[in-house]
């Protein structure tokens, strides 16, 4: 018998732990994850290997971290980015807790330095985004790299580790629910774990499993938007009057054409491209290390489709996107801006003639005018247009384009502001995986959120 339990070991399930911890020392607390500890994971696609192996658990997603583990370890340090918790609260509530979860991540071993605090700096920035036509949104990023947000985490286990009961390679597998009331979990070894709370916080990994449960307790669901574009690559000085300051540069444009939103995503200076695998569908996405330059900077450009009745299927969607590029490509497929806009797919003999090499090898070089929607093409092509008003070279023809970047938000549950399920009590369910957040340091905050509700009843 637990006082807490909590389902996932992402940042959100470790910050409800550190939380608790603090404000009930006494409490029996166990959190249940279903990969290894943080040493013992492995994503064999970023160890070198050309097709993604599709693990039986996910390297990447699973296991002590979480997505978490290696990300970019970007800190985004505004509400107005990474998730949702403006619907919840108040805003100078979420400011505040963002700069406490900031805090735990320095003492944890976080490096001190943020981008983006001193809003004269980029004054400039701002005014020539405005003159094309693009919000800059302020977000000041704590930037740790993929190496560092490894060290954090591992001190955040070792730490952890010596205050709850931490069982790894355990899934939850259903909730005990009784009289609109929860009591507990069964994990897929038959163990029952009893406790006065829950927390669920399985991630985008345990999404599918998060909604067939809730659906089975009769806790309402409501559709997130997908975002569907690709990952854009250029040499990194374009980029880099504006990466100095802001490091990451999150700016919005809506369409001429179709009036769609296209936002810039995860930018990362000097940084490399990657292969990402969700459920057997190659995707892309990008990093960078705190300690090794490449010559590019990278970024997502990513249309937002929130699609209307009678469809509910937004994931199934950007799913099919994804897969007419595998189809294509065998995998990740690349072109150069100018070979669309000229017509033609991009040829290895092209890509090599360019000014700049891609940092993801295997892409195989092909015609995005195929896989992409023209509806999110056209909006793609406006919005580097645009960029390339504030940073020019941005539209050159030779910069990369490797699709399909996707953003699969998971349904979000229909919670109270106290991040507790609508319907069954003692339940909360925070992070990327309730839909409530898409990012490190909000999906962290939600967990110093929840611990705290409970402290307090
Ligand atoms: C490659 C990559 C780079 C990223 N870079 C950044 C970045 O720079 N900045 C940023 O803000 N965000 C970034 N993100 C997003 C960020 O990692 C996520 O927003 C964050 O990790 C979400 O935290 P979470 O705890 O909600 O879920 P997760 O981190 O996904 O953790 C969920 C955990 O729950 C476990 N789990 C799932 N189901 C079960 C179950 N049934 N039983 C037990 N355990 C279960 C999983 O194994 C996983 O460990 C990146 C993500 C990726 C994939």
């Amino acid at each position: 018998m637990y006082n807490v339990a909590i389902v996932g070991g992402g940042p959100a399930g470790i910050f409800t732990a550190l939380e608790l911890t603090k404000l009930k020392p006494d409490w029996k607390i166990v959190l249940i994850e279903k990969g290894t500890k943080i040493e013992k994971r492995k994503c064999l696609l970023r160890e070198g290997y050309e097709k993604c192996p599709t693990c039986k658990k996910c390297g990447l997603l699973c296991g002590w971290g979480g997505a978490g583990a290696f990300s970019d370890g970007k800190l985004t340090l505004t509400p107005d980015v990474g998730g949702h918790l403006l619907d919840y609260m108040e805003r100078s509530k979420v400011e505040d807790l963002i700069k406490y979860t900031d805090d735990i991540y320095l003492k944890f071993g976080a490096v001190d330095e943020v981008f983006g605090t001193d809003k004269e700096s980029f004054a400039d920035i701002e005014r020539a985004a405005t003159l094309a036509e693009l919000k800059l949104i302020h977000s000041p990023v704590r930037h740790l790299g993929t190496e560092r947000s490894l060290d954090v985490l591992k001190n955040m286990q070792d730490y952890l580790s010596e205050k709850i009961t931490i069982l790894f390679n355990t899934s939850a597998k259903s909730l005990i629910v009784e009289n609109q009331q929860v009591k507990g979990i069964i994990t897929n070894d038959n163990q029952t774990i009893n406790a006065d709370y829950i927390i669920i916080a399985p991630g985008r990994e345990g999404a599918d499993w998060l909604t067939k449960e809730f659906a089975d307790n009769n806790i309402g669901m409501v559709n997130n938007a997908v975002d569907v574009g690709v990952r854009v690559e250029l040499p990194a000085p374009v980029f880099e009057p504006i990466t100095e300051k802001l490091y990451e540069s999150k700016l919005i444009y809506h369409s001429p054409t179709f009036g769609d939103e296209v936002r810039t995503f995860c930018m990362n200076p000097y940084g490399e491209v990657v292969a990402e695998n969700y459920n057997g569908i190659s995707t892309v996405n990008g990093h960078s290390y705190a300690n090794f330059r490449t010559a590019n900077t990278n970024f997502a450009l990513l249309v937002s489709e929130k699609f209307t009745e009678p469809f509910k299927e937004p994931i199934a969607y950007g799913q099919h996107v994804a897969r007419l590029a595998n189809m294509l490509s065998g995998g990740v497929l690349v072109q150069r801006f100018g070979d669309l806009l000229d017509g033609r797919r991009s040829t290895p003999e092209r890509i090599k003639s360019s000014i700049i090499q891609p940092t993801l090898k295997f892409a195989t070089p092909g015609d995005l005018s195929l896989v992409l929607p023209y509806r999110q093409l056209t909006a793609i092509k406006e919005m580097l247009f645009a960029l390339d008003k504030i940073a020019p070279g941005t539209a050159s023809r030779y910069t990369l384009l490797y699709g399909i970047e996707v953003k699969f938000y998971s349904a979000r549950v229909k919670l109270t502001n106290e991040l507790e399920t609508e319907g069954v009590k003692n339940l909360f369910a925070i992070g990327d995986g309730a839909g409530v957040t898409r990012g490190l340091i909000q999906a962290s905050a939600s967990g110093i959120h929840v611990a705290r509700v409970i402290c307090e009843r």
